[in-house]
């Protein structure tokens, strides 16, 4: 009997592809498939994602794994290459870099390759996180353009903290600073993330960086997946494995934090924080079973959660389906019950979990 199982919608994620390219029609699309493409599986995703114009990851050996597992198309790195040594790697895979500092620059200048390689020019407007301060731009461009290590097409890219409040015209002041620092350049532009191609078109440009939506997921606040007409990717799902008469005043699971205030029937189910499930999701987190509703009690151990089943206890048998977020569940809602973001769930599932990928 399978038990924690990610059942991965290969139909949801070209859906989604699709709707990423009819929100930002111009657009090239890069499809952002770090963290083991948001713990969907990174060769696997990669290889249903034809429609995508490149990929992005990470870390080097991120784009590597692509490229053994016979991915063909542009990878681009997006923290760039982080030691001298790593750039004739970089050309040898055909890896695009970004740049975002001095060290990077000087390193590419010094360098000696065989054949130039493709950067992408990140400019700090406004993250402070990664990128170069706006004064630096005009001297990066033009050793840029003049060593003869990088290809003429130079992209030119930033990246925006807020774009997920549609409210906070933070990212309209990131829009205006960026195009007015660049416009003299006839440079591809690339800008939005997920929130920034579902809620700021004006930030469209030659090239959108798709992640979280491509898995169905919302990057908005207060909002899920279908808000926006996308499917979500990833069924997270068990069975359950036992189930448990208890009266009133028992105590329910480690710490026996949980105390029953009337005789109900728990479900336990076959999942844990061993299966990446949050151990901080909150009394009563939903989980569904048979399209119906439950709520978690007591603590989250390794392997189980037990799951208030009440009067319909006579419904539930052991070897019982549970989604724990999915197409009946969005993870978004989970995510809030356990006070993080859905993005950081679906990373967290951990090697202990099978795949199932469908498609038709
Ligand atoms: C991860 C990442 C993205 C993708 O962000 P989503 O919100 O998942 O769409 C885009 N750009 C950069 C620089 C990133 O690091």
């Amino acid at each position: 009997m399978r038990l924690a199982t990610a059942e991965i919608d290969i139909n949801a994620l070209r859906h989604n592809l699709a709707i990423v390219k009819e929100m930002a029609p111009s657009a090239k699309v890069m499809a952002v498939l770090k963290a083991n493409a948001y713990g969907h599986g990174l060769v696997k995703i990669a290889q249903c994602l034809e429609g995508a114009d490149a990929f992005a990851v990470a870390r080097i050996d991120e784009a590597l794994a692509l490229r053994a597992g016979g991915l063909t198309k542009p990878i681009i790195l997006l923290e760039g290459f982080f030691a001298p040594s790593d750039l004739p790697i970089l050309l040898a895979n055909n890896f695009e870099t970004v740049v975002h500092d001095e060290n990077q620059l000087a390193a590419i200048e010094a360098c000696q390759l065989d054949a130039p390689i493709s950067v992408w020019l990140k400019i700090d407007t406004g993250m402070h996180r990664l990128g170069i301060e706006p004064h630096q731009f005009e001297q990066f461009y033009a050793r840029l353009k003049q060593s003869p290590n990088v290809k003429a097409d130079t992209k030119l890219m930033t990246h925006f903290p807020c774009a997920d409040d549609l409210n906070n015209d933070f990212t309209t002041q990131q829009i205006a600073a960026f195009t007015a620092l660049v416009k003299e350049r006839d440079e591809a532009l690339c800008l939005a993330n997920s929130a920034g191609i579902i809620g700021w078109p004006d930030a469209h440009f030659d090239w959108v960086r798709s992640g979280l939506m491509l898995y169905g997921v919302s990057p908005m606040l207060n909002c899920t997946g279908v808000d926006h007409a996308l499917k979500p990717v990833m069924r997270l799902k068990t069975r359950v494995i036992a189930i448990k008469h208890v009266v009133c005043g028992d105590r329910i699971g480690y710490g026996g934090r949980w105390t029953c205030e009337k005789d109900t029937t728990l479900a336990v189910v076959a999942m844990g924080y061993g299966d990446g499930y949050p151990r901080h999701a909150k009394e009563g987190t939903p989980v569904v079973i048979k399209g119906q509703r439950y709520g978690i009690v007591g603590s989250i151990s390794m392997d189980m959660i037990s799951v208030d089943i009440g009067c319909d206890s006579d419904q539930i048998r052991v070897g019982d389906e549970v989604e724990m977020w999915g197409p009946n569940l969005p993870v978004e809602e989970i995510a809030d019950c356990a006070d993080t973001i859905p993005y950081e769930l679906l990373c967290n599932i951990t090697p202990r979990v099978s795949y199932d990928y469908l498609s038709d």
